[in-house]
């Protein structure tokens, strides 16, 4: 597929300048061409039927108030790009709808009357012709199809007439045309050209204010004049004795609006997101953008913590309300985390760290409201902080270890797959649980390694089993977003002699929405060298069903959360039975995780299940 050309903030700009000045000439056009049709009407009102003369100019009014007003109602809403070029595209065919009943009208009149009233039709037509096309003189396309459709008939009409003096008028008329045409030309190269330097001068501009510390689009302070901030406010507050808070906002869900509905959309949404946190506090309070849709806000003073909770939720709550851009309505949130000096810490990156702890947890335990760094997070902090030490040192690849967990076929009872699950025991912090290391190896960039020596390790076990038995391996997010990994996890099962069939690898959602484009690749690339793919936790995150659609998978697994509900919730149950149907539709397997009693068993194959896992199972066990 051809990839989709990235619009230059040139070609943007042109777009925004066109519409906008185009959208000044229209009463203006519509004006001149209805006072010219009624003036025909007029003439022509003896010699032409009621309707051609009276009914059409009516019509015509019309259509034409209508759009007037349209276009009146919209006049000072701030254009986002999509919109623009929707505007762009309707003028089009408006043009070329406009052009071709013009010329019908002027042709049915053209035969009618005396030479007087005929010569009348020729002056009208050349006239609003060329009124429309130069009112359309932004949007050369627009224009050119106006008078391509308007005046070739109309021209060639006459030329054909036999008449001296109409094939005179034919011509003139055509040279005219012609010289519209190319001052039309020059006129819009200059206006293209002010449109790309328009750009250049605000992309400069916002370089300019980026030096000076505010964001270009908001206008609010930007990442390096916050920190500057924070830390002559930590001096102070150390002066003063005082205590001093920092908020960290983070949007939730911008990212899939600014994905779906384009990136001046989600502008605009970060713009209004400025002025409701403007609203919210105080006015000498630093607010900042500190990148992307994350936002901080220095909050001086004594607040106790539950002024600070009262602050959280004042902004929470200002960001939850519905955002109006353009035709849409966005309803985004926001999560909040606070920390606070001089109790929780001490410099202006530790209560940084501290508040992106905070945030950390609030949008992962309770999206859309605000959680305060505690003493118990500083001692969960310093520990997650050991644990990405530990993993880097070479004693690992002793400490690690696979234990594997069947799955099994519900009818026959037997193993099909064994899936690999890691163990990690430390000499000095313990056994650490897998979904705890694996996401502290994520964040230090240790994850590359750790998913090596573990599949190594697989790989060596999966030798010893039958041949008609699958390995299940757990991928993260990293290895499918890195080419070197996914090419590591073909060479390894080569070197090792193993057929990629025999090879199962999970991933989950959340590994696909990092980078789906970039997952797309390697999941398809996989899959080419024969590898199968599992997708894991069904149901939990997004559980978006378009990627069932968008990518082959060979497996679903349904997440423990729905099977702890299959004996207790109908609405569970009618949930498993749909996913396991339109697995089947999709010709996918279904395994259900996590089923831990005899009756979750039962019930999952009578929905249909043929494969399962669990503690009723099997637990993990050392290979
Ligand atoms: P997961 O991939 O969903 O693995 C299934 C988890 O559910 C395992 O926990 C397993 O021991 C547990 N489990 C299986 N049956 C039952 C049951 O009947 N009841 C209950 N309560 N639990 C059951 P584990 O081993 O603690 O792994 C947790 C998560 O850590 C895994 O979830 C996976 O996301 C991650 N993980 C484990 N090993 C690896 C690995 O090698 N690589 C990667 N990237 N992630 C891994
Ligand atoms: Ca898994
Ligand atoms: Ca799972």
């Amino acid at each position: 597929m051809k990839a989709k050309e990235a619009p230059t903030a040139g070609s943007e700009e042109l777009l925004r300048l066109q519409v906008n000045a185009f959208r000044q000439q229209i009463p203006l056009m519509y004006g001149v061409v209805c006072s010219n049709a009624f003036a025909l009407g007029w003439t022509h009102f003896d010699v032409a039927p009621f309707w051609l003369s009276v009914i059409c100019p009516i019509l015509l009014a019309l259509v034409s108030a209508l759009r007037v007003i349209s276009w009146w109602r919209v006049r000072r809403q701030v254009l986002t790009n999509e919109h623009a070029k929707r505007v762009l595209r309707s003028t089009h065919i408006f043009a070329l709808v406009l052009g071709a009943s013009f010329v019908s009208w002027s042709l049915l009149m053209a035969p009618l009357g005396d030479a007087y009233q005929q010569m009348h039709v020729a002056i009208f037509m050349g006239l609003t012709s060329f009124a429309c096309a130069t009112c359309l003189m932004h949007v050369r396309t627009a224009a050119l199809l106006f008078l391509g459709v308007a005046l070739v008939p109309f021209t060639y009409y006459y030329a054909s007439s036999g008449n001296f003096v109409l094939i005179a008028i034919a011509g003139n008329i055509a040279m005219v045309a012609g010289l519209v045409i190319i001052v039309q030309d020059r006129y819009y190269r200059d206006f293209s050209a002010l449109a790309q330097s328009r750009a250049e001068a605000r992309q400069l501009h916002g370089d300019m204010a980026m030096l000076a510390g505010a964001d270009s689009l908001t206008k609010l302070a930007n990442r390096r004049r916050f920190f500057i901030n924070l830390g002559e406010e930590i001096t102070q507050a150390s002066l003063a004795g005082t205590r001093l808070s920092i908020a960290l906002i983070d949007l939730d869900g911008f990212k899939q609006v600014n994905d779906v509905h384009g990136h001046s959309t989600g502008d605009q949404i970060l713009v209004t997101v400025a002025e409701r946190l403007r609203a919210v506090v105080d006015n000498d309070a630093v607010i900042a953008r500190l990148g992307g849709d994350e936002f901080a806000i220095i909050l001086a003073g004594g607040s106790n913590d539950a002024e600070l909770r009262a602050h959280g939720l004042a902004l929470c709550l200002a960001l939850r309300e519905p955002i109006p851009v353009g035709n849409i309505v966005a309803q985004i949130g926001a999560s909040v985390g606070i920390a606070s000096y001089p109790d929780k810490a001490k410099t202006a990156e530790e209560l940084y760290e501290c508040a992106d702890y905070a945030l950390y947890r609030a949008k992962n335990e309770a999206p859309g409201t605000t959680a305060l760094f505690t003493k118990a997070h500083k001692g969960r902090i310093r520990r997650l902080s050991m644990i990405e030490q530990r993993l880097r040192a070479p004693e690992v690849v002793d400490e690690l270890s696979l234990v594997f967990q069947p799955i099994v076929d519900m009818r026959s009872g037997k193993a099909i797959a064994f899936e690999a699950l890691a163990r990690w025991t430390h000499a000095e912090l313990g056994p650490i649980p897998p979904d705890i290391f694996i996401r502290a190896a994520e964040r230090s960039g240790a994850i590359t390694r750790i998913t090596q020596l573990l599949y190594v390790q697989a790989l060596r076990a999966l030798q010893d089993w039958p041949d008609n038995i699958v390995l299940s391996f757990n991928l993260s997010a990293h290895d499918l977003v890195a080419t070197t990994s996914v090419s590591q996890i073909i060479e390894t099962a080569a070197l090792y002699g193993i057929r990629p069939t025999r090879i199962q690898l999970e991933i989950t959602e959340t590994a696909l929405l990092k980078d789906f484009d970039k997952a797309k690749r390697s999941v398809e690339r996989l899959k080419l060298a024969g590898f199968r793919i599992a997708l894991d936790d069904f149901g939990v995150g997004y559980s978006s069903l378009s990627y069932l659609h968008s990518l082959a998978f060979d497996r679903i697994k349904i997440d423990k959360s729905f099977t702890d509900q299959l004996d207790t919730h109908d609405a569970g149950r009618s949930i498993v039975r749909t996913i396991i149907d339109l697995s089947e539709s999709l010709g996918m397997d279904c395994v259900v995780e996590g089923i831990e009693t005899e009756r979750q068993s039962q019930l999952a194959q009578r929905l249909g299940c043929k494969f399962a896992q669990g503690h009723h199972f099997a637990r993990p066990m050392v290979g």
